[in-house]
């Protein structure tokens, strides 16, 4: 039998920071990645275990200025109810949706989704193409550091090890748009083979224009397709500037199938997710272009 480690709770932000200036511990939100490693059947167990649950500073959903924060320790079901989320990141709401089923939503938070680092993390690439920012914390004080820096390798994070992720900072930018699109084998607790996250600007929120409008600040980013989440530099190139016609969503779709170079795994083949990632892109055109 696996021994447990010990953890600790701490009540508020700066007992946890001083707990983990005095030793290592992983911190845990929700549990629902972190207990599956307790067995040490997939790597190595945790040491000691700092229980973020009852820090209430890194919960809560606001807007701050002309960004939306969102607390490292909110959930999916939280994210679901939430009439800010549903008003100004419905694509959230969308990708909350499809992550696990229930008793996962009312559990997993979205702080653990981005520390887990999995390249599968169906809302990376969420926060990807919106250029969200995350705030990290320790005793040394908080730092900001932009998604498109925070995954630099599989499964590693810009976390470290006496930093927690206090909130997650997402600008709300007049005009944007957002798609999201996971494929898994089923439509709940499936692991993605692949999540495609498409953001765009057509003019202001005071002044939406036609769905023919050419796209601007367009982003591309792929969960499920490589070691960590991507951004399609060339498809959004070739997106940039065009409005969402048949005869551009033909070329982003050309584009993106010999941009990528996906992996191979249990879930996929390569060939597979080039495929399937090209068709999924197409279709968001279409469905924005509405034609
Ligand atoms: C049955 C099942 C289905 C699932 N389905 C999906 C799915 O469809 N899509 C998907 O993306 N994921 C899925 N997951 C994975 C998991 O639920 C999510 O990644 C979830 O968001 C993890 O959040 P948590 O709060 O439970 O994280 P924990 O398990 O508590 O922590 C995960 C990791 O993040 C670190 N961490 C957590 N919070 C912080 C913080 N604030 N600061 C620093 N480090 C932190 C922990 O140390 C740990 O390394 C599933 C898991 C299970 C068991």
């Amino acid at each position: 039998m696996p021994v447990e480690p010990p953890v600790t709770s701490p009540r508020d932000l700066a007992e946890a920071y001083a707990s983990l200036a005095a030793a290592p511990a992983r911190p845990i939100a929700g549990g629902t990645d972190l207990m599956v490693a307790l067995t040490g059947e997939i790597g190595e167990p945790p040491d000691r275990i700092l229980d973020l649950w009852r820090l209430d500073e890194l919960r809560g959903i606001a807007l701050d200025g002309d960004a939306i924060s969102l607390g490292a320790l909110t959930t999916y079901t939280e994210v679901r109810r939430s009439a800010l989320c549903r008003e100004h990141l419905p694509v959230l709401v969308e990708a909350a949706a499809t992550i696990g089923a229930a008793q996962i939503q009312n559990r997993g938070t979205l702080g653990g989704n981005v520390a887990n680092a999995s390249p599968a993390g169906d809302t990376l690439p969420v926060f990807l193409a919106a250029d969200a920012a995350f705030v990290l914390g320790s005793a040394r004080g908080e730092r900001t550091v932009p998604a498109s820096e925070f995954w630099p390798a599989y499964r590693q994070t810009a976390l470290a090890p006496d930093e927690l992720l206090l909130r997650i900072r997402i600008p709300l930018l007049a005009g944007r748009e957002m798609r999201f699109r996971k494929v898994g084998t089923r439509r709940a607790q499936s692991i993605s083979k692949v999540v495609v996250a498409l953001g765009w600007r057509d003019g202001s929120a005071d002044e939406p224009l036609a769905p023919s409008a050419p796209w601007t600040d367009v982003r591309l980013a792929l969960g499920s397709v490589a070691a960590t989440p991507i951004r399609a530099k060339a498809t959004e190139a070739a997106l940039e500037g065009r409005p969402p016609t048949p005869e551009t969503a033909d070329r982003a779709a050309e584009t993106l199938a010999a941009e990528l170079q996906p992996i191979d795994d249990v879930r996929s083949t390569a060939e597979y997710r080039r495929l399937v990632a090209a068709r999924v892109l197409h279709r968001l055109i279409r469905e924005a272009g509405g034609w």
